[in-house]
């Protein structure tokens, strides 16, 4: 079984070092495959993403890792690219010659008072600004525009992966916002799970919030993951790295959760194709 992680960050967006200390974190910890897939540029200020003008910079120095390090370790251009309806598009980045892309809807399109765009994904303190600013407490409401703004990701800007599909949950550690087993969120749960089971599109593990202590399970969570097999969704294993050493920290869980939930295949990039492998 070929040992792969196609999320890995850099300095290029907001990783810490540049790609090719993860590189080597990755040949002494034996990975066969990996990808880098920094934050794509976006049309607004933003800490971590991508400026454009490092764009073609950030694919000159992942193509010249390639080939530098092309007997030792595989290793694959992507993007972790933003799908903000009517903003940022994850298509605009395609004609790039990327080998795949991580779709994510870390932002949505509303905006603060001081013109700040709304994003999920930073911190507890942003997240409740924004649900009280923005969506007048209606955590269901909140919960609605997310999930639709992932379905229409899906259907519309097509990502190769799908990114922590359940990230609205980042910061709800013992149900601090919502019930995630009530029956309305499992409902929209359902709903965009059948939205992917259409596409090609692959969901992945996510581990950072994991291991970062941030929640106590994996994104999506396990009870997702279930119904995702039962759907026959096919899913990759992510460790969102933003240090080269976090590398090891989310490989050997991933699996043994994968298994947990009674996957028995994941899916692997190697040249220029996903493929399915079997676990063991
Ligand atoms: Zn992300
Ligand atoms: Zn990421």
């Amino acid at each position: 079984m070929f040992k792969t992680n196609y999320h890995n960050h850099s300095k290029w967006s907001d990783g810490k070092y540049n790609p090719e200390k993860t590189v080597l974190r990755a040949i002494e910890l034996g990975f066969d495959i990996i990808g880098f897939s920094d934050h794509s540029p976006v049309p607004f200020k933003s800490e971590w993403n991508m400026k454009y003008e490092n764009l073609l910079k950030y694919i000159s120095d992942i193509n010249n890792l390639k080939e530098k390090y092309n007997e030792q370790i595989k290793i694959y251009l992507g993007l972790e690219a933003d799908f903000i309806n009517g903003i940022s598009y994850i298509k605009n980045f395609k004609h790039l010659g990327l080998d795949y892309t991580i779709g994510g809807a870390h932002y949505l399109p509303e905006t603060f008072e001081d013109g700040t765009i709304f994003n999920i994904d930073n911190t507890d303190e942003i997240f409740q600004r924004g649900l009280s600013e923005l969506y007048n407490n209606d955590i269901k409401f909140l919960v609605e525009r997310y999930y639709n703004a992932v379905n229409q990701m899906i259907e519309e800007d097509s990502p190769d992966v799908i990114a922590h599909l359940d990230l609205i949950e980042k910061f709800n550690k013992n149900h601090k916002y919502f019930d995630s087993k009530a029956q309305w969120y499992q409902k929209i749960v359902d709903n965009c799970l059948k939205t992917i089971q259409k596409t090609n599109c692959i969901v992945e593990l996510n581990s950072r919030s994991l291991y970062k202590g941030l929640l106590d399970d994996f994104s999506p969570k396990i009870t997702i993951l279930q119904k995702m097999l039962n759907l026959k969704i096919p899913v990759t294993i992510s460790g969102d790295v933003h240090n080269p050493e976090e590398m090891e920290l989310f490989w050997k869980k991933s699996i043994e959760n994968l298994k947990f939930a009674g996957y028995k295949e994941m899916m692997l990039f190697d040249q220029n194709k996903w493929q399915i492998q079997k676990i063991d």
